[in-house]
């Protein structure tokens, strides 16, 4: 197929499989191409749309703060600032400090900074299958060797134990572990929901041994999974959380939340030149407000257990499994996914692999009943197909 805009083609790095499509405008759970042609966005930009795109309260708060002050270091104090640390630090009770970034990744790579900063101790244990970012630290935690090999050698004392297994995390945590890293519900590795009882042993493992608890909410949080975080389904109390994604409607923004077992901060020791920015702080406010108003956290439980539900019905033998929680929903197949993938955007549908066998759906909260119901639909019909491909 051509590429619609040639000059990014030719422009590009090539880190990045392209579809030949420009996504252009967006509205809702919905998109147009350049053509004019209208889709379902379970994509959301890899889960950062949670808001749906072009929320007016969002549109109306960058508008006005663009207008207003852009830009502004935190050496400085701001307006826009204060009310999104306000509104952050309400969100985990006993996280109280909020540390301001850019991205996921750099989230990520504070959090594993204050471990150390914190503990004098070098450790990081985490999860096999677990995704946590690509610079060296954020890396360094991730799991998947496709990412890591090229960068090797790689930030030293990062080990990484089964998903799910409490023996394996027993046997790692040691004096020398600065943090247990984890996601509650593994996105990039396959949707994979953690067990109570994992994430509780690494929760006391942590407080008898001197580590600190790190959770990765940059994909699960604010509203994903049915709860405003995904650490509330398990009654979770963390040292560091970290988020991203959806927390700023869109803009690129990433946040630290830090409990009191947490020391050592002094000025200078971290920071960002862009962190903490009031154009992004601004966004970060209406989008926070609006998750509460709209009460996406519910919807998002409701709309996750019918689609989920649903899709369990259909009793294709292409299907393995389907798992999820709330709005992030993987669905493994006994094949490779990606032929899959490519027909649900011939039917209008953007869809994410995670991995190579599973297909994951990370709507919009905002979607609607009958979206889902041409989501379904098109799911239906691409896995009544039998593509030709090899078996996974
Ligand atoms: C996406 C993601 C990251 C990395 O975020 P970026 O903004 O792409 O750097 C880290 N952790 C998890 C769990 C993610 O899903």
């Amino acid at each position: 197929m051509e590429m619609p805009y040639p000059a990014e083609a030719r422009h590009s790095t090539g880190i990045y499989a392209k579809h030949p499509i420009a996504f252009v405008r967006g509205q809702g759970a919905r998109l147009w191409d350049q053509a004019g042609r209208e889709y379902i966005d379970c994509m959301a930009g890899h889960g950062v749309a949670n808001l749906g795109h072009a929320h007016p309260a969002v549109v109306r708060a960058i508008a006005e703060q663009a207008g207003r002050l852009i830009t502004g270091h935190e050496a400085f104090y701001n307006d826009r600032r204060a009310e999104a640390m306000e509104r952050l630090a309400h969100l985990c009770p006993g996280l109280e400090r909020v540390y301001l970034c850019n991205s996921g990744t750099e989230a990520v790579e504070a959090a594993i900074k204050f471990a150390r900063l914190s503990t004098g101790r070098p450790g990081v244990v985490a999860a096999m299958r677990g995704f946590h970012g690509r610079t060296l630290g954020a890396l360094s935690a991730t799991w998947n060797r496709h990412y890591r090999d090229p960068f090797e050698p790689l930030v030293p004392a990062f080990q990484h134990v089964p998903f799910n297994s409490v023996d394996a995390l027993e046997r790692a945590v040691d004096p020398q572990t600065a943090a247990v890293l984890l996601e509650v519900v593994q996105g990039e590795g396959g949707v994979h929901v953690a067990d109570a009882v994992f994430l509780e042993a690494a929760q006391n493992l942590c407080r008898e041994r001197g580590a600190l608890l790190v959770i990765d909410e940059v994909q699960t949080g604010l509203g994903r999974t049915g709860k405003m975080l995904a650490v509330e389904h398990f009654g979770l109390a963390p040292d560091l959380l970290c988020l991203a994604k959806s927390v700023a409607g869109g803009v690129p923004m990433g946040a630290v939340l830090i409990g009191g077992r947490v020391q050592g901060f002094a000025p200078g020791v971290h920071g960002s030149t862009f962190g903490g920015n009031p154009l992004a702080c601004a966004a970060a406010v209406a989008a926070l407000d609006a998750i509460v108003a709209e009460g996406l956290p519910r919807q998002a439980a409701e709309k996750g257990l019918f689609l989920l539900s649903r899709l369990r019905q259909m009793e294709s033998p292409l299907v393995r499994e389907v798992r999820g929680l709330g709005l992030m929903i993987g669905i493994e197949l006994r094949r490779k996914v990606a032929p899959y993938l490519e027909a649900l955007l011939q039917a209008g549908v953007v869809a994410l692999p995670a991995g190579l066998t599973v297909i994951r759906l990370l709507p919009p909260l905002v979607i609607t009943y009958p979206e889902i119901e041409l989501v379904l639909g098109a799911v239906g019909s691409v896995l009544k197909e039998s593509l030709p491909v090899a078996e996974a």
